[in-house]
């Protein structure tokens, strides 16, 4: 376990449009569980697919961030600069004899239920315009959730062998987020619960690479009345800068956190002292997602 000093959390966005309800709550809970935990708070933009990133988006989140007080340490990181680091992960893998590649298509796998079934695996001609795979072993992978509690996963039944290089050139989120949590030292991962089922897979790289494994977190995502996550795909409304301090209180309230009557009273720094002080990671409900007319 950590010392409280060594505490590194981060907020890892991808810039496909602007900060809104949804970010909002993933920045909110890291940069809480951070400062409570008198850690630092990083940011990363996950910036690795341009064609899913309009150019303003990285600009206005920054400004989101700080029309809402949730000030970072550091410089921030851009994952376009970092792919020297996944080709060396990722050559790394291939010299263990970890990585194959596959040019089965998404509907082939869509066709198994999802479940990849690593038939490349033992192919003897290299497919040409294919991702990279790496091989899972066959165990399964446990861990205990701050929020959620003990989950664990086999890999090999329930996800099989996964894509680190995709077809289309891009690296993989799974190996980018493992490569640069391991770069910045994150020792605590607080992010939604639309990413627990990608952790397993992420611990078990860590463990090809050698990396230490962070703590894990994971709130519930907010989704609207048609059970669909906040996403600009789903037109979440962007977030009002101007006046952002009915959100954070949104945002507090949506995370289980103990409100007063005063604070709609105060101003963003000093609600968000409250939070720091009273955060409580445990009153943080133990669900998948939360319909935001719920908490209105
Ligand atoms: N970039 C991912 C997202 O915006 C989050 C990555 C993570 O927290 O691990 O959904």
């Amino acid at each position: 376990m950590k010392s409280k000093a060594d505490y590194i959390g981060r907020f890892a966005p991808s810039p496909s449009g602007p900060l809104h309800f949804g970010s909002l709550i993933a920045a909110l809970a890291s940069y809480l569980d951070a400062r409570a935990h008198h850690g630092q708070w990083l940011l990363r933009m996950e910036d690795l697919d341009p064609s899913r990133e309009p150019p303003q988006a990285a600009g206005q989140i920054l400004e989101a961030l700080e029309a809402f007080g949730l000030h970072w340490d550091g410089p921030v990181l851009y994952q376009s600069s970092r792919l020297p680091a996944y080709r060396d992960a990722l050559q790394r893998l291939q010299q263990e004899g970890l990585i194959y590649a596959c040019d089965c298509t998404r509907q082939q796998i869509q066709g198994l239920g999802g479940v990849y079934d690593n038939r490349c695996r033992d192919r003897k001609d290299v497919p040409q315009d294919c991702a990279l795979r790496v091989k899972v072993a066959d165990r399964t992978i446990h861990f205990k959730d701050e929020i959620q509690g003990a989950t664990q996963q086999q890999l090999l039944r329930e996800c099989g062998d996964f894509v680190l290089l995709r077809k289309d050139g891009l690296f993989a989120y799974q190996l980018a987020v493992v490569v640069d949590d391991a770069f910045q030292n994150i020792s605590c991962i607080v992010r939604g619960s639309d990413l627990l089922d990608s952790t397993p897979r992420q611990i078990y790289l860590q463990q090809c690479l050698g990396f230490e494994t962070p703590q894990f977190a994971h709130f519930p995502v907010a989704v609207n009345e048609d059970n669909q996550k906040l996403s600009k795909q789903h037109f979440a409304a962007p977030l009002d800068h101007k006046t952002p301090l009915p959100a954070l209180l949104r945002a507090l309230k949506f995370l289980g956190q103990p409100l007063s009557e005063e604070l709609a009273e105060g101003d963003i720094a000093s609600v968000l002292q409250w939070a720091i002080a009273h955060w409580d990671i445990q009153a943080v409900p133990k669900l998948a997602n939360i319909r935001l007319e719920s908490i209105d």
